[in-house]
């Protein structure tokens, strides 16, 4: 079995979790000492790690290990679930606009205005 780990920072900077990835043969686990990350659930640093987007700062991850790890997530269906999930991401923040567009009209709509 092979091992990374990545140390990041919390949102508030005030803590440090371990996000570590496990392969053996083509199981690749990721796991995550947070709150949410100890059961089980997809936290931010898991996402931050595996997107390698900005929204999580790394404490201690060399671009090397961060370029393997890229390797990994390469032989595991993570690639299609990443764009499922990104997919129905955007979907979501689509109607999340279209329901403050639809919110602003209805406000004006029923604004009193004293033109009555
Ligand atoms: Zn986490």
């Amino acid at each position: 079995m092979q091992r990374l780990t990545v140390r990041v920072l919390s949102t508030d900077g005030d803590d440090e979790y371990l996000v570590e990835f496990k392969r053996a043969d083509d199981r690749l686990s990721v796991t995550c000492t947070c709150g949410s990350g100890k059961y089980g659930k997809l936290c931010k640093h898991k996402m931050g790690v595996v997107l390698a987007d900005r929204s999580v700062e790394l404490v201690d991850a060399s671009a090397d290990t961060i370029a393997e790890i890229a390797g990994w997530l390469g032989h595991t269906d993570y690639v299609q679930l990443l764009a499922e999930y990104s997919a129905a991401k955007s979907t979501l923040d689509s109607a999340k606009s279209e329901i403050e567009k639809v919110k602003y009209r209805l406000e004006r709509a029923m604004r009193d205005d004293d033109q009555f």
